[in-house]
Parts: structure tokens; sequence; C-alpha cells
């Protein structure tokens, strides 16, 4: 078994002076070598209206509405006092004179957006080297992307000699990789979990550890439910499933380097170190589930649903191509397709299709000739996961039952042919009370 061990910090980890010190706490306890994956500076406990240093880096472009009428400059200074009061605070210098000059440059092309925003976590992965006095390796020379900006994880595999060369491990910043022609690209938004499970898969760690400041996933959103109880197992693909349905702890592609090498997962809390957390395991290593029993309730808001309404169209060749080339050239994407006879509902996140709603359904029109186009906005999906689902008849009923006690209406629903997972959309204004109740049928 390797005695590595790759500990990823998240934003609020290093959100400022006195959450570094408590990282380098946590460690200077552990003997075993570590390759440290390092976020951007995060919002600070305790301030309120504070901003993740990510979001001030897209401001630059125009990208963050809460800094919409602030100037460039002033957010310049923002992101160059948060470097530098960590810095100061810790001692340490880490940063040339003229080192922030380069947010001034942020260009209204954006071409270089992502090589800006990536900063974020390459200057703290910096400071955090150096207050750790280990080498900082930029994630440039580590994590390949292919030409499409997707993980290339045998290109990335080649860097396996670059690190463990260093034997006392090294940090490197999370969120974003190097494309073919050496353009940097980043993540969706919490993609350094994705980049710690890279760098684990790299070096063959025993243990990839994801540190927040929660002690690991809750069966449901804690603000739905105050009490929800922590989940202290669950699979790669349970794990998948309560990210992808809205478990914001955790990025959903996080499992998919370590899936094949069987790489354990754990997240934990910088805030209260000695917490159990939540362990990600391959199948095999999952305790047992009781059949019909769930791992947790996920879920999302708010989605569009565009019903396409066209007689025949079930025997129409390529209809269901056509209808979602639309958005495929708006460059949305569907979630859900459920539908009938003569209608095809489109299930797409109203953020998404934010500004180009219409052009997607005059695309529909011309594309499709459907004799109406039908809108339902505001919809909320809420993803119930748990393997063991498929072996329990009638586990479907719990949920609906429930549902229909509280006097909430199912607008769809949808179980996935592995019946990992159950999807029910209901209205927006109802769905925290779907939750509760889903919530309160399943967990005694
Ligand atoms: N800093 C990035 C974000 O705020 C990536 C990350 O923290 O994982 O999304």
């Amino acid at each position: 078994m390797s005695d590595i061990i790759v500990k990823k910090f998240g934003g609020s980890s290093l959100a400022d002076v006195g959450q570094f010190e408590k990282v380098l706490r946590i460690l200077e306890v552990d003997p075993r070598r570590m390759y440290i994956v390092a976020s951007a500076p995060g919002k600070r406990k305790g301030m309120e209206g504070d901003h993740k240093v990510t979001d001030l880096l897209l401001a630059l472009y125009g990208k963050y509405d809460r800094a919409k009428n602030t100037p460039k400059t002033v957010i310049v200074g923002m992101i160059r006092d948060r470097f530098l009061g960590i810095a100061q605070g810790l001692g340490l210098e880490v940063f040339e004179e003229d080192e922030f000059d380069i947010l001034h440059t942020a260009s209204d092309t954006f071409h270089d957006m992502d090589s800006i925003v990536a900063l974020g976590e390459y200057w703290n992965g910096r400071i955090l080297a150096k207050a750790r006095h280990v080498p900082f390796v930029d994630a440039k020379d580590v994590v390949k992307l292919n030409k499409d900006g997707m993980l290339d994880m045998n290109a990335t595999l080649q860097s396996r000699e670059l690190l463990l060369n260093y034997k006392d491990g090294c940090v490197i910043p999370g969120f974003y990789g190097v494309m073919p022609n050496g353009t940097v690209k980043t993540f969706t938004r919490g993609g350094s979990d994705l980049s710690g499970t890279v760098v684990a898969r790299v070096v063959g760690a025993a243990e990839c550890q994801l540190w927040s400041d929660v002690s690991g996933m809750l069966m449901t959103d804690p603000r739905i439910v105050p009490h929800a109880k922590p989940i202290r197992f669950l699979t790669y693909a349970e794990a998948g499933e309560m990210a992808y349905g809205g478990a914001n702890v955790l990025h959903p592609e996080t499992t998919f380097p370590v899936e094949e090498v069987d790489i354990p997962i754990r997240l934990l809390n910088t805030n209260q170190p000695d917490d159990e957390g939540t362990r990600i395991v391959p199948d095999h290593l999952a305790p047992e589930r009781v059949p019909g029993s769930i791992v947790g309730i996920a879920g999302r808001q708010p989605f569009a649903v565009i019903g396409v309404k066209k007689p025949s169209m079930n025997s129409e060749v390529g209809f269901i191509h056509r209808v979602s080339g639309a958005f495929v050239r708006h460059d949305v994407n569907i979630e859900h397709m459920p539908g009938g006879i003569r209608t095809l509902n489109i299930i797409a996140s109203k953020e998404q299709l934010n500004g180009k709603l219409s052009a997607v359904i005059s695309d529909i029109e011309w594309d499709c000739a459907p004799v109406e186009v039908l809108l339902h906005t505001d919809m909320a999906l809420i993803c119930i996961v748990g393997r063991g689902m498929s072996h329990t008849p009638g586990v479907a009923l719990l949920p609906l039952q429930a549902l229909a006690s509280v006097d909430v209406s199912v607008r769809m629903i949808d179980q996935d042919s592995n019946e990992l997972n159950i999807i029910i959309g209901v209205n927006v204004g109802d769905y925290e009370t779907a939750v509760r109740a889903i919530y309160a049928a399943f967990v005694t």
C-alpha cells in the first residue's frame, strides 16, 4: 500500500491567515509524503458580503453580478489585498512588486479569461508552498487537457515521474490544466476537487482527502432539514449522483480519475479535523446497504420545461435529433427529455437558458415545425440516490406517497435503469416541502 497521500484544501480552508494556520497544523501532524492541492481563497467566515477570489477574478470580465458596477481597478485592489494580506499575515515574502499588474490586462475579448481566473489557485498555491517549505509545481506541468479542454488522463499520467521526484511532496494549484497548444483552461466551478483526484491518480496515493468547512456530505441540504444525518460511506457512483443532483460539497466529476484504480476519497473538515467525515469508496469496499434504503436526497432548481407538441412526432425519424440540435447550437445542456406520443418535454436549467430561450424556441419552430411550443418555468428536480433500490419492488411508491400526503403534485418522474436514482420534478414553490416529506419517508 502506498504511503502517499493527497490533501486538497478548498477555498474556505485557505480563505485567510487563520484558516491557513489550521491547514498548516493539519499538514504538520501527518508524517506521510503529501501532495497538496490548493484552491483560491474563498469567502471569509464571519465577513458578511465577502467574495470568493475566483468570483472577483471573473468580475474582471463582467461575469460576477455582485460586482457589476465596481470599477476594474477596485477589483484588482481587492484581489491584491487578499493575497498580500495572507502572505504578510504568515510572515512570508511571496510576490514580486509588479506581480498583480497582469490583472489590469484582463481583455474584453475574453481570450485570456481562463488563464487570469486560474491565478486565484496559482497565487494561493505559491503561498502554501512557501509556508510549508515544499516546492510549488504549476498545474500546467501536471494536468493535461485535450484540445476540447477535457481531462486527458493518459497525457496527465506522464507527469508521474516529475511529481514522484519530489520526495517531500509539493503543492499544486487546483482548478486548471493546460491544453495541447499551451493555453490554460479552468475546470467548471469547484473543480479543484477534480484536480485533487487527478493528482491522487498520478502519484498512486493511498487516499485522496478533500478538506472543506463541513464534515462531509449530509443526507440532504441542512438548510431544509436542519438535523440531516451525515453520510459515512457512499460509493463513487452514489457520490457522483448526489453531487450532480445538487450536493455542492463535491464536484460531480471528482471520482472519475480514481475509479479505475480504487483510490478512496475522504471529505473532511478543516475546522474540525477530528470529525470522521465521509468516505467515498469503490462498490466492493462499501458496506451493504439495506435494500430500499437510500444514501441521500439532493436537489437543484430552477429548471424550465419546453414542451414541443406535434401530433405524429413519434414516427418522424430524427425528430429528437432536430429538437436537441437547437439546444446544442446555443450551448445549452439538456437534463431530461420525458415525453409522450405528441409532446416531447425538454428540461434544461434556467441559468443556462438565460438570454437564449427565445433563440432556442425559434430554432425549434424553424427546424421541427411543431404545432405548438409550450413553456413551463420554475421546476425543481429532486434526486433520490441509493444503490440497492433496484432490488426493492415498490420503492418508488415511498416518495410518491410522501408527496401526496403533503399535497405536492409530481410534474415529472424519471428512474435510471440501474435504479441508482429516482428523479422527481416539482414546482419550485413546493421544493422544500417535497424534500422534507421525502426525507421523512426514508429516514427514521
Ligand atoms: N476556486 C474555484 C471556485 O471557486 C475552484 C475551486 O475552489 O474548486 O470554483
